[in-house]
Parts: structure tokens; sequence; C-alpha cells
């Protein structure tokens, strides 16, 4: 195929955030073109063989919710499900899998290559085509340009991406493969801030050197829950992981090399993630600490590779080979493939709209890694946003679709990188959530799915799904609201409540503690007749509706705030009773509503309402 083949939207990267965007795109109907280095590696895992956990587990029922692969591939690939925190809440509950790398390459290629409106084409993106200061489509490294309405760029750690082990430095976008040069000229070029990040992998073990027989074991759940609901059940074998512990005597080879970790010994510019350090790092940092837990997990069913997650590392390989004997279990542990930090450019999201098009150029989308965030999940979802925008953009622009705090984790992920941008990889956490008794892992389908399909990126077979379940799930609430009991006929079955006469409805009663789903399913057969997901999602409707009421009206009052739009260009000199500090950052934020404006750190009170009255009196609020 040569010279200039034109789509609706182009997505350069086959990644996380790239297959969800090429997805998304195409299931929107755009002709979608996924420019990916190499075919072989859609879908691949940089670094650790798992998806979800905490806050990022809502993630993926997320995407899922929004007809997104990434839930439905994991539970094609998935070797070991734990739902975490079980027995907290079910807002901090995390579904998380960990997957066999193969199968999830092999999964998502196929889903990519059975999406229709796609195509899929190996091509190192170097450059991009501009018209009329929007973008118009790619320059391939071969020459070949591509022309689309709509790009997205999902290019991951590659931006001038730098391996470093110890003092070894290896121009790479990942182990073994190129780094994109030419992009991260482009967009130098185009006047994007760029900054450099880094993160870091541990070595691989050769699990048949591994002394399994004296460590401890951890089984996954049985059965094992999926992370999609079109998943009717996981069929993959499952596997254990084993659990060891680092031993001061490992921690002392540590300390001793510490001048010789790329890290320590200044050769790494990029900012770390903070709440996923390297080994060296956590040593360093928690010296009181006599031991720290690694996970030896299994890279899939039919490979002997182990993945000892917690040793993220930049020491040299024979630091590495030593410390490694130091460990319970790994005394005799040969190494596969050492582990490495690498450095990348990410792009200030700052410079991003919600949508997560650019400000600085028209239909030029960004999604993933290239924003500062670490996480296939948080690249996934944000793939998704974009997808769904660029396929938008492409067919007129008359449509955007964005997702709120109070609606998605995806919405806060977004929110924050936009609003506040980051300096250090961004990770979720189920507490940068406001509205987290609203946004849980087990309804995220119930938050998004009927907006999905209003915008038209859910297909016919979730629809169908999603609109069956509805309908059982609105019959069992209006049956637990309506059946009803005198405390008197209740403590003839056993519950006892206030003897004040007051009818009680089933739900009512799940305010009580101590009253369970069985109990209601005894008193009322005819409760018992639904399956175990909807009266389990009753359930929670009827434990936590007292709260739900509250954080109803706080997600009223924020999304006031956020319907008080800023103008686009404010005039910070003339805004009164102001500090030259907070203009400055509100000149640098430039916030584009109220609830933006608040969310600026170290934005006060009394700068907020300087700043709504200097709007109002303008005249100037949208
Ligand atoms: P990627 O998955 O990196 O995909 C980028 C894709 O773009 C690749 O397919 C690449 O070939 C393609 N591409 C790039 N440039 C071009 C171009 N010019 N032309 C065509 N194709 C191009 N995350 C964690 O949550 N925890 C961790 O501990 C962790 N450790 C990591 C360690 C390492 C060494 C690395 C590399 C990553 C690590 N990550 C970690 C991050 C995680 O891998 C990423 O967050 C996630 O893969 C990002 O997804 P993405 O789609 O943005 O980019």
């Amino acid at each position: 195929m040569r010279g200039t083949e034109k789509f609706d939207v182009i997505v350069v990267g086959g990644g996380h955030a790239g297959a969800e965007a090429a997805a998304a795109a195409a299931r929107m109907g755009a002709r979608t073109l996924l420019a990916t280095h190499r075919l072989e590696t859609l879908g691949e895992m940089s670094c650790n063989p798992a998806y979800g956990g905490l806050g990022k587990g809502h993630l993926v029922r997320e995407i899922d919710a929004l007809d997104g692969l990434m839930g439905r591939v994991a539970d094609l690939a998935g070797i070991q499900f734990r739902l975490l925190n079980r027995s907290k809440g079910p807002a901090v509950r995390g579904p998380r899998a960990q997957a066999d790398r193969a199968l999830y390459r092999r999964h998502m290629r196929a889903a990519l290559e059975a999406t229709e409106n796609l195509t899929i084409l190996p091509l190192a993106v170097e450059d991009l085509v501009l018209q009329n200061a929007r973008v118009a489509g790619i320059v391939a490294a071969n020459g070949q340009q591509f022309l689309a309405g709509a790009v997205v760029m999902t290019t991951g750690t590659f931006l001038r991406g730098l391996i470093h082990i110890g003092d070894e430095k290896i121009s790479a976008g990942r182990h073994g493969e190129a780094p994109a040069i030419g992009l991260s000229e482009t967009f130098q070029r185009l006047g994007f801030h760029l900054g450099r990040l880094k993160t870091g992998t541990p070595p691989r073990l050769d699990g048949r050197t591994i002394d399994w027989k004296n460590l401890e074991m951890q089984q996954g759940d049985d059965p094992p829950e999926p992370f999609s609901t079109l998943t009717a059940a996981i069929t993959n074998p499952q596997v254990a992981c084993g659990v060891t512990y680092t031993t001061p005597a490992m921690h002392q080879i540590i300390r001793e090399n510490l001048h010789k970790s790329a890290m320590y010994a200044g050769h790494i510019q990029g900012t770390g993630p903070r709440y996923c350090p390297s080994i060296e790092d956590k040593i360093v940092r928690f010296a009181d600490k006599e031991r720290h837990q690694i996970f030896l997990e299994p890279e899939g069913l039919d490979d002997n590779t182990i993945y000892p997650n917690g040793l993220s590392t930049s020491l040299p390989r024979e630091v590495q080979n030593d410390y490694i004997h130091a460990i319970p279990g790994l005394e005799k542990a040969a190494i596969l493939r050492h582990g490495y930090a690498i450095e990348y450019d990410y792009i200030n999201p700052q410079e991003l709209k919600h949508t997560l098009e650019t400000r600085r150029v028209a239909g030029l989308f960004l999604a993933g890694q290239i924003n500062g965030t670490t996480g296939y999940e948080e690249a996934g979802a944000q793939g998704l946003v974009a997808g769904i925008n660029a396929a938008l953009l492409a067919a007129g622009g008359q449509k955007t679709f964005t997702i709120d705090r109070a609606e998605a984790y995806i919405g806060v992920l977004i929110d924050d990188l936009v609003t506040r941008g980051t300096t250090e990889p961004y990770r979720m956490f189920t507490s940068r959530a406001e509205y987290r008794l609203t946004l849980r892992a087990d309804n995220a389908d119930q938050r998004l799915t009927a907006r999905g399909m209003a915008v038209g990126c859910v297909g016919q077979a979730r629809t169908q799904h999603f609109t069956q379940k509805m309908a059982v799930l609105e019959e069992a609430r209006t049956l637990a609201a309506t059946l009803r009991a005198t405390p008197n006929q209740l403590a003839q079955q056993g519950v006892r409540v206030n003897r004040d006469g007051v009818w009680r409805s089933a739900i009512d009663l799940l305010g009580y503690a101590e009253v369970t789903m069985d109990d209601l399913c005894r008193i009322w057969p005819d409760l018992g007749q639904y399956p175990p997901h909807i009266l389990s999602q009753v359930e929670t409707d009827g434990r936590y509706a007292g709260y739900l009421k509250r954080q109803d009206a706080d997600i009223a009052a924020y999304r006031k705030d956020e319907a008080l739009e800023l103008p686009e260009n404010i005039d910070v000199a003339a805004i009164g009773g102001l500090s030259a500090e907070l203009r400055a950052k509100i000149k640098q934020h430039q916030p584009r509503s109220l609830g933006a404006a608040a969310k600026i750190p170290g934005m006060t009170p009394a700068g907020l309402i300087a700043l709504l009255r200097h709007v109002k009196r303008r005249g100037q609020a949208a």
C-alpha cells in the first residue's frame, strides 16, 4: 500500500491505550487504522503479568462497561483471580487477575483483528501531517503517509526511551524494542511541554530453579470472578503464586551497591512512581523495615518464567545476581532477564481537554503513558475515551464524550490529569475518588453502559445483555421495596426490630447490619428466585441506601460547580483581591470551570470568590 490512504481515525501504538482507542473508534463506525511497530506485540504487557487491583480493578470494569476489550481479554488469559479487600465494603473491593502473557497477546490480537472497520498495519510512525494547524495524518519511517480526520497517539514508554541497568544505557522503548525518536521531535517542534519520567521492572526468574516447597503459596478465588459481565465463566486452569520476603542480608548487598544503581548514581533524570518504588528505593526510604514481601507470579501456563513482584531495580546485573540469591526460596534461582529502569518523554496532560484532544493541535488526541500515567488499566481507560472522541470528531465534531468524577474512576483519572497535570507517574487509587460509594466495581455497567449505548460505542451483544440484566434488576429492586412486614411478623421469623408498629420493606431491613439476604429470602421466598448477582446488587443498594442518598447531595453540589464554566482566557491581571501566586496559578492551569479552579493546588475559598466575582462582573461566565 503506497501513497496516501485515507481513514477517519488513525491510532498510533498497539499497547493498552492503542488497542482500546482503535477498537472504540471502530465500534463507533469510524474507518480506523491502528499503526504500531509490530503486530506480535499487540497487547504486550511491558511489566507485571496482572490486571486490576485496588482502583485499577474499577477501571477494568469501567472499560468493560463501555464495551472495551481489556476485561474480556483478561478473562480469557487469566490464570489467577482474586477479589482484593473482600472483607471490606464493596466500594473498595478490587478485582485482580494474573494473566498468561502469551494468551493475553493472542486473544487481544484476535479481538482486534475481528473488529469491523479496523485495519492494523506494522509501521513505525515518525511524524504527523498537519494542515492549517490541525492534524491531518501520519508519516511512517518508510515515507508512507496516511490521512485521517483525527489521530490518537498512544506511544507508551517509547518516546526517546532509554533503558538503564547500572551504568549501562540502552536506547529502547522497552526491552528489545527500538524507541520512537522522531515523534518526540515532532511534539517539541509543535511546542508541547515534554517532561521525563521513569519506571522499572524486576529481573525474571526461571521457575524450575526456585525452591517452591519451602515457600508459602497463595491460591486465587474459587470460583474465580470474571472482570467482564459478558464472561460466563473462567475456563483456564488456575495457578498459585509463591510468597517470599527480602532479608537483612539482601538489604545489606543493596546498601553496599547503592552507588551503582542507575537511580542513585544520578544517571536518571526522570521521576519514578512513588507508589511502586524500586527495591533499592524501598530499602533506603523504609530503612527500619526488616523485610519486604515478594510475590512470585507465573507469567504463563506453558512458561517457566516467574515475575518476582516487588523487586523492580536499576542495579547492575552482577548485583541483581547476588541479591536474588539472598532471598529464601531463590538461593539457586537463575535470572532469565535482568531488571531495568526506563526513562521516557511524556507530555504535560494539562495540554489536553477532557476529551483527550490536545488544545494545541486540533484533531490530535493523546492517551496512555504518554500522558504521564503508569499502568495498563489507566492507559486502556484513556484510550477508550480518546478513541470515542476521535471518532466523534472525525464524524463532524458536533458531539463530545466526557465522563465526570461522579460517574467513574475514568472521570477521576482524566480530570486529575487534565486539571492538575502530573510530575510523577500517575496511577489510580480508590482514595483519588471523592464518591467511592457510588463508584463501585460491582456497578460499573449501571453507571456507564447506557451512556456508551447512547454515544454508539457499545455493540449489540452487550446492549442485549445489559438491557436484560437491568430489567431483572429493576424487577428485583421493586419487589424488595414492596415486600413489607410489621415488627411482630418479623419477630415471628426471628428478625428483631423496634416494636414501633412501623412496616418495614426488605430494602429497609438491609439497613440493619445483622439482617442478611438469606434472612430476607427465607421471609419472602419470591426474592430467592433471583440469581445471586442480582440479589447481591439489591443487597448493596439496601445496605448503603442512607450513605448513597447523602453522596447524591454531594454529587449535585459538585456538578453545580462544574457547570459554572469559565471563559478560555481569563484576564488574571484584572482580578481584584487575588495574590500574585494565585494569579500565576490560574494563568498556568487555565481552569475551565469553577470546580476545576477549586482543585488547583493552593487555591483558597477567598481566591475562588474573587475569581467568581470577576468573571460575573465581566459577564464572562460561559
Ligand atoms: P505501551 O503499552 O508502552 O504501548 C505503546 C505501543 O506503541 C507499543 O506497541 C509500541 O510498539 C507502539 N509505538 C510506540 N511508538 C511508536 C511509533 N512511533 N510508531 C508505531 N508504534 C509505536 N505499569 C505499572 O502499572 N506498574 C509497573 O510496575 C510498571 N512497570 C513498567 C516497567 C517497564 C520497564 C515498562 C516499559 C513499563 C512499566 N509499566 C508499569 C507501565 C505499563 O507497561 C504501561 O503503563 C502501559 O503499558 C502503558 O500502555 P500504553 O498503551 O500507554 O503504552
